[in-house]
């Protein structure tokens, strides 16, 4: 993650000597052009500045190509803010905005064509040197730069309802993390399974806005998360070869149509016409119901943030929550085995942690911590009487920090054993254990572990999920 090849032609320049008068920034800033973007990260760190670029100038061709542009539109750079503490990041918004998107964390501006993001999860400045950019806030970026390419290139872009510029910007982002391999599947991304998961139950609870809905923006009321789910699951249904001559031309009608109050209204009007009628988008209801269901996503992350790449997966949590990605499918024996590999490398926390978890919410879990202090604990969590109790606990020298330990954790029936380097370290009776459960990984708050090959095999079954 941390070295890339420039393949770009990117200019990489210090703020030194840059007529960059509007931002205020030092010495020390990390700034780098690319061919029609520009990032200012207000911290010094080169690498993350040119992955930021590349990541930013991955999407300019599929925006292109998605709104029928036929010459480059290129004027100015589009400048990309990357802010390091959030306190900088609220600074800048309250600055051009009012702080209007205090809780958002990243936002694009119509009128100048920049977009500033808070690098998230906030790290310390020397594990941004380790790890490079966190694959949340290149999600983040390629987001943000889709917008302002769009911007660019379509005037009445302003105007445009939120399923159509959240749909394209979020299908855009995972289209050129997938073409430059920053993403090896959606379904293996916990980003991108996460947003199916979210569909996926939308549609199992019966709680799918009808298309015609979500058409005439009728889907506002939706929890932001899974509108933005629900967007990008649209646009992908679009994109499929049988459908995509008709979102070549809603994409077409979206730029025909003049821009102002009467928009939204005459455009949805348009986008029905152009399905084939009310009837036909009924119709249509059905087709994108089972597409959602068709998916299968891998992953589920209850908090970010876990980035999933072959098999090295970099889970950074936020300075104040525990980071938990939660594997999809149930382990359905009574008997199984998680193994891997895991590295902590060095963040905000004082005793980094890293966790194995296995259970079911209204049943209870097991834990197992890994903390770098040298412990070994294995708790148990009583959901029902609200309640955690440690049912072993082992001292070791402290897991080296930098460097891989490999571990082990088998559970019978009845009972638990972690092993650490080969060795038995720790294990503890298991009483009414029910062998159907869900499984996960998660990292203590401010705290950063990069997991190996890890993959949990069910006893009595010779096959491996990872
Ligand atoms: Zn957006």
């Amino acid at each position: 993650m941390k070295h890339f090849k420039m393949g770009l032609g990117l200019v990489a320049g210090c703020a030194i000597g840059l007529p960059f008068s509007s931002v205020a920034w030092a010495a020390n800033d990390s700034i780098v052009s690319g061919r029609h973007f520009r990032v200012i990260c207000d911290f010094e760190d080169q690498n993350v500045a040119e992955e930021a670029i590349e990541t930013a100038e991955a999407i300019w061709q599929i925006v292109e190509n998605s709104w029928g542009m036929e010459r480059d539109v290129t004027q100015k750079p589009l400048t990309i803010y990357l802010y390091q503490t959030l306190e900088a990041y609220e600074a800048a918004d309250a600055k051009r905005t009012g702080g209007r998107f205090r809780e958002n964390l990243s936002f694009s501006l119509h009128q100048d064509k920049s977009a500033h993001l808070l690098v998230q999860p906030v790290c310390a400045k020397k594990t941004l040197n380790l790890v490079g950019l966190p694959g949340l806030t290149r999600v983040l970026i390629a987001h943000e730069a889709a917008h302002l390419a769009t911007y660019s290139m379509v005037s009445n872009h302003a105007s445009h309802p939120e399923w159509l510029t959240e749909g394209f910007a979020t299908f855009v982002a995972t289209e050129a993390l997938l073409e430059k391999g920053w993403m090896q599947a959606v379904e293996d991304d916990p980003y991108s399974s996460t947003m199916m998961a979210r569909a996926i139950r939308r549609v199992t609870d019966n709680r799918l806005p009808p298309l015609q809905d979500l058409i005439s923006g009728g889907s506002k009321g939706l929890h932001l998360q899974d509108r933005y789910a629900i967007y990008w699951q649209f646009f992908r249904f679009m994109r499929q070869p049988v459908r995509k001559p008709e979102l070549d031309a809603i994409l077409k009608l979206a730029q025909s149509v003049k821009a102002g109050a009467e928009f939204k209204a005459k455009f949805a009007r348009r986008v029905v016409d152009q399905l084939g009628g009310a009837d036909a988008v009924q119709r249509l209801d059905g087709e994108f119901r089972q597409f959602v269901l068709r998916s299968r996503p891998k992953w589920e992350e209850r908090y970010r943030s876990t980035n999933c790449l072959r098999d090295r997966w970099i889970q950074i949590a936020f300075p104040t929550k525990t980071a938990m990605l939660m594997a999809t499918q149930r382990i359905d024996s009574r008997a199984f085995r998680i193994e891997g590999s895991l590295e902590m490398i060095e963040n905000l926390a004082r005793n980094s942690e890293s966790h194995v978890f296995f259970g079911q919410g209204h049943r209870g879990s097991v834990t197992v911590i890994f903390s770098q202090e040298g412990e070994v604990r294995i708790n148990r969590i009583i959901t029902a009487e609200n309640r955690t109790e440690t049912i072993g606990v082992a001292k070791l020298d402290g897991i080296r920090k930098g460097s891989q330990t490999s571990f082990k954790v088998e559970v019978s029936d009845r009972e638990i054993e972690v092993f650490l380097d080969g060795k038995l370290r720790v294990k503890a009776g298991l009483k009414d254990h029910d062998g159907t459960v869900n499984w996960g990984l998660g990292t203590a708050a401010g705290s950063v572990t990069i997991w190996h090959g890890v993959k949990m095999t069910e006893k009595g079954d010779t096959k491996a999920r990872e």
